[in-house]
């Protein structure tokens, strides 16, 4: 059986301000706290029940939430309360991320949790990778979402993206500008396409399934693009055509590395990973420049490949130290190679950034970042307006 695709939608819906109604905040209740039980969603939302009970049976219909046998609960007589949770059965998001080195697919659950992911390698020009994206999306999909229905796909990558008009403005990491990514693959794939960068969709990815609250939210991507994401109370701050969190070019005290800007120093440029794993070739510790093999010759007692590990870390905390003097977050979550495969240094550049060992977390999703991050923006409007899958032909 072929996977089922949405109707192609002549226009699909532009990624809005973030906004609650109430069957996204029964959805949103039931996504937190789930199993949940009608009584509990109405002192939750604070919405009537009679409105609770009218936007769980639209969600129920269209296949968001379910009505899970509760083992516990003993047939009694009166009104049985039946819980609510988050339907994985039928719907799920695809992705893609483009970074450096390749290309990422990715099939989500709508609890963000990956059924299948695959890499492939990326073509240097932009045509050809959106060429091959369009060819790919669709092979990916008859490969993997076989009786599901797809609600869409995520298109992100690092650097500088507007969501709303679907455009990449700027990744330096990949050297690419203003591209047209949502027109380029909208009529191709026959799906909706969500564009996103990608340090804003991992801060996404945590405010739906992580666990950092409601507070002021840093998130921190350091790979070969460096991005910074700013939430407060839920909501992304977006900045002048979405533009807020371009960390790239923030100055590292004491760095002399050409920057692609035509200044020196700049943070993206100096502890990206390929100029980390050029270093480690240059210093005669690894033989070819990658990252990987950099962080298995630290993860094996190679003195010379930690301590350049550890001078990443303690770049990355001198040139974005400022930041957090001025937004005072909650809570940090960083997304980086070193610390994901080297725990026991996010301690120490936690202390080296905020002065408190414990006040730095590593993201959520671990080797599945990518792909998490690929299909999040499908979620997140899901998660925002449930019930616009009706408009885009989901509730079928
Ligand atoms: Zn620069």
């Amino acid at each position: 059986m072929l996977p089922t695709l949405f109707a192609p939608t002549p226009v699909p819906r532009e990624p809005g301000p973030d906004r609650t109604d109430g069957a996204a905040a029964v959805l949103r209740t039931v996504l937190d706290r789930g199993p949940l039980a009608r009584t509990a969603i109405v002192s939750e939302t604070r919405l009537s029940a009679a409105a609770v009970s009218r936007h769980a049976a639209d969600l129920l219909a269209m296949g968001l939430v379910w009505q899970p046998p509760d083992p516990g609960q003993q047939p009694r007589p009166g009104r049985p309360r039946i819980p609510l949770d988050i339907d994985t059965s039928h719907h799920v998001a695809a992705g893609v991320h483009i970074a450096v080195p390749r290309l990422t697919f990715s099939l989500t659950d709508l609890r963000g949790r990956v059924i299948a992911s695959e890499h492939m390698p990326r073509a240097e020009h932009p045509g050809t990778v959106l060429d091959e994206v369009a060819v790919q999306v669709p092979r990916f999909l008859r490969r993997h979402a076989n009786g599901f229905s797809v609600l869409g796909l995520g298109l992100v990558t690092g650097g500088w993206v507007d969501p709303e008009k679907g455009v990449l403005v700027e990744n330096t990491a990949l050297g690419w500008r203003d591209v047209p990514f949502r027109r380029a693959l909208r009529q191709a794939v026959r799906l909706p396409v969500h564009v996103e960068g990608h340090a804003r969709a991992l801060a996404r990815a945590e405010l739906l399934f992580g666990t950092v609250g409601d507070g002021v939210l840093l998130h921190l991507f350091v790979g070969n693009a460096v991005d910074a994401a700013i939430a407060t109370g839920g909501t992304l701050l977006r900045g002048r055509r979405h533009g807020a969190g371009g960390i790239a070019h923030l100055a590292v005290p004491g760095s002399t590395q050409p920057c692609p800007c035509g200044r020196t120093g700049c943070l993206q440029a100096t502890v990206a990973d390929r100029t980390i794993a050029a270093h480690a070739v240059a210093d005669g510790i690894i033989a070819q420049p990658d990252l990987p093999l950099l962080l298995q010759a630290a993860r094996t007692g190679d003195a010379r490949a930690l301590d350049l590990c550890r001078t990443r870390l303690r770049m990355v905390a001198r040139a974005v130290r400022p930041v957090l003097d001025v937004i005072q977050p909650d809570v940090v979550v960083l997304t980086e190679a070193v610390t994901l495969h080297l725990p026991h240094l996010l301690p120490e550049l936690s202390r080296e950034l905020t002065g408190a060992a414990d006040m730095v977390r590593a993201g959520s999703f671990g080797t599945d970042t990518l792909a998490v991050a690929a299909a999040v923006p499908v979620l997140a409007s899901v998660y925002r307006d449930p019930l616009g899958l009706r408009t885009a032909g989901a509730a079928g």
